[in-house]
């Protein structure tokens, strides 16, 4: 059995390199990638990504970009591919959480009149303008306001949250408030609990104020972003043939890229360069709780570089 065969039919925290990287980049025909820790750390591009984008691209690879950060619109994804070095990479490709929140809303909840509340950014609210989703504006209360006196709008078909710098315990209470009609939707861009900053710092994540919200409400919110499915069902509804059998997904969260791709029946495979080192992954594989296997990576590569010896052996 050769390298690639092996890799193929082992699964598993398996390290690839050269013959099976080479043998995935044959077997698979789309390749979804996470972004930070994957291909770039803020604002600095993973050394070799740009190049693996490229050439997977040229080889005419399905390449889409799933991310949970709902800050940015779409547009403003496509500038920093092209700040950071990535051609070809076009806005089709890109699907964020506040993206596919806004075909939610859109498409499967069909909201109309009425209107969001966004405990989020502008981010999500650009991309529900786009969608033709209306949203309630952010009209300034009055200084001092309350929950007791502050105004709350009538007919509110949804609640979105996502990333929200500018939280406050009024905003918290008014979604309260508007989560007591049954009819209004529960909705969050993604469960990340916290993303990693420089020197130790972290970010809290849209999942500690959805939290919050859930707890004031005794609700579950219907989570859009990975590890959900329906960022893969807005993939395939917009390529024809996308076959999960046929996709792989990179990542660097065992906890939302490893488990998405689990549920949505791809391959996956670490990468190194983000937030999950290996030891977790193998303490995950060894767990006896099954639930558990649905964090473990097929494949594990120290970085998407990797990909590069296999490409140019192709060429
Ligand atoms: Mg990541």
């Amino acid at each position: 059995m050769d390298g690639g065969a092996a890799a193929i039919g082992l699964k598993g925290c398996r390290r690839v390199r050269g013959a099976q990287i080479r043998h995935l980049l044959d077997a698979k025909a789309c390749f979804l990638f996470d972004c930070d820790g994957v291909i770039w750390h803020g604002e600095q591009a993973v050394p070799g990504a740009p190049r693996v984008v490229h050439a997977l691209l040229r080889r005419g690879k399905g390449v889409f970009f799933v991310t949970n950060n709902c800050t940015r619109p779409r547009e403003t994804y496509v500038r920093k591919f092209r700040r950071l070095g990535f051609t070809g990479v076009r806005r089709e490709h890109i699907f964020s959480s506040s993206y596919c929140a806004a075909l939610y809303l859109r498409d499967v909840a069909q909201v109309r009149g009425g209107g969001v509340f966004v405990v989020g950014c502008e981010g999500m609210r650009e991309e529900l303008r786009e969608a033709g989703v209306p949203y309630l504006q952010e009209e300034a209360d009055v200084p001092g306001a309350t929950i007791y006196d502050c105004a709350l709008s009538a007919g509110v078909k949804a609640v979105l949250v996502g990333h929200d710098d500018q939280f406050t315990f009024l905003k918290l209470a008014k979604a309260s408030c508007y989560l007591r009609d049954p009819d209004c939707l529960f909705l969050a861009t993604d469960s990340d609990p916290w993303h990693p900053l420089k020197d130790g710092r972290i970010l809290p994540g849209s999942g500690c104020l959805t939290a919050a919200l859930e707890v004031a409400t005794g609700r579950k919110a219907t989570v859009i972003g990975k590890p959900s499915r329906f960022m893969f069902e807005c993939i395939s509804s917009q390529f024809t043939g996308v076959d999960p059998a046929q996709c792989l997904m990179v990542g660097d969260r065992l906890e939302t890229d490893m488990l998405f791709g689990s549920n949505c029946g791809l391959d996956t495979m670490l990468t190194l360069t983000g937030v999950s080192q290996l030891e977790d992954a193998e303490e995950y594989s060894r767990s006896e709780q099954s639930t558990k296997q649905c964090f473990v990576p097929d494949y594990v590569v120290d970085t998407i570089a990797d990909f590069l010896p296999a490409f140019e052996e192709l060429d």
